[in-house]
Formats: structure tokens, C-alpha cells, sequence
């Protein structure tokens, strides 16, 4: 898909976000997150939902743990406008609750589309819930385990037009409660070096 055609086809992912109740937590919506960054990455990062700074600002990681996640890609040397950020859900679940199973079915369309239209070449999930949602969806089911056993491993998945590298990440979330996390989320990304 050329840049333009891209540009146009995540435009409209946006104005149907804007619009969108599919589940109940547009009520509480002050913007939505819809994603960011280059439209034709080779890798995109899928964190879970936005947090409150995100919905405040319409930005992905640009609270806490944004700061964590800014500081691992300079790290690699990855410029955050050359990669695309996105999460699961577009609209922020109430004091920051784990997503639910209804509101990911209803929310991951949006995702699906963003990744075909993207089409990178790497996708981190970044947490269990979006590590869990991509395997599934890319036929690696049966490979999943708990994050702490297969973070920073990459998953290869070939289908008819492209192959895909799946490398689960942790949360750079957790990295704010638990320092000892950063160097091996800094040893994780340095797999990204190949990448970019
Ligand atoms: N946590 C997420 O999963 N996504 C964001 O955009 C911010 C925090």
C-alpha cells in the first residue's frame, strides 16, 4: 500500500474511533489513543490501553511509562518517529484496570487493521494482555507462555504475503515499580538492533 493510501486508511481507523460505542468505555472518554508514529515502521510496539496521561493528550506512552519506553529506544538507538506505538484498546479502562476480554473483541478490529495496513516487519507486544491477543492471532497459541519465559524471544510467523516476527516484551510499566526490570528490558530491546 503506498504512503499516501496508507495515510488515508488510518485517518479513517481514526474517525471511526472518534465515533465509536462499541463498548462502554467511550462514556469516560476524554480523547481516544488511536496510535502514532511512522506509517510505514518496521516494527510497532502494542501496549494494552491507554493510561490517564495518554486519554488527556490523545498520545501513546507519554506518561510514565512512555518515559521508560522513550529511554529503551534510544537505548537501541530507534528513534520513537521511525517506529508506530499503539495499544489494544483506544479508550482508557477506568483507575487503569486490566482490560477486559469484551472490550478487547470489541476494540482489537481497529488493531487488526492498523497492522495490515502498517504491515512491520516486527511486532513487540508490550504486557501479557497484548502478548496473549497477537500470538493468538498470529497462530502461536499453543507457543504461549508466561511473559517472564518468553519475553524477548522471537516468534516467526510466515504467511502467504509476508513473515512477521512477533518478540513479546515486558510492560515498560514495570519498570517504574521495579528498577531491576530495566536492564532486562534493555537487554530485550537490543534484539530491536537488527530491525531498524
Ligand atoms: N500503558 C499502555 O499500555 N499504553 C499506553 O499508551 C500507556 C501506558
Amino acid at each position: 500500500m503506498k504512503k499516501e493510501e496508507r495515510k488515508k486508511e488510518l485517518e479513517k481507523i481514526k474517525e471511526e474511533v472518534i465515533n465509536c460505542k462499541k463498548c462502554p468505555l467511550y462514556r469516560d472518554r476524554i480523547y481516544p489513543v488511536i496510535g502514532e508514529g511512522s506509517h510505514t515502521a518496521k516494527i510497532i510496539f502494542v501496549g494494552e490501553a491507554p493510561g490517564l496521561q495518554e486519554s488527556k493528550t490523545g498520545r501513546p506512552f507519554c506518561g510514565a511509562a512512555g518515559k521508560i519506553l522513550d529511554e529503551l529506544l534510544k537505548s537501541v538507538g530507534i528513534e520513537r518517529k521511525d517506529v508506530y506505538i499503539t495499544n489494544i484498546l483506544k479508550d482508557r479502562p477506568p483507575n487503569n484496570r486490566d482490560p477486559r476480554e469484551e472490550e478487547i473483541k470489541a476494540c482489537a478490529p481497529y488493531l487488526e487493521r492498523q497492522l495490515e495496513i502498517i504491515s512491520p516487519e516486527v511486532i513487540c507486544p508490550l504486557g501479557r494482555y497484548s502478548m496473549k491477543f497477537l500470538m493468538e492471532k498470529f497462530g502461536l497459541k499453543e507457543r504461549i507462555e508466561p511473559i517472564s519465559k518468553i519475553h524477548g524471544k522471537i516468534f516467526e510467523v510466515k504467511n502467504l504475503f509476508q513473515n512477521i516476527k512477533i518478540i513479546p516484551l515486558y510492560h515498560p510499566a514495570v519498570a517504574t515499580y521495579n528498577p531491576n526490570m530495566k536492564k532486562i528490558l534493555e537487554s530485550d530491546f537490543s534484539v530491536l538492533k537488527k530491525f531498524k
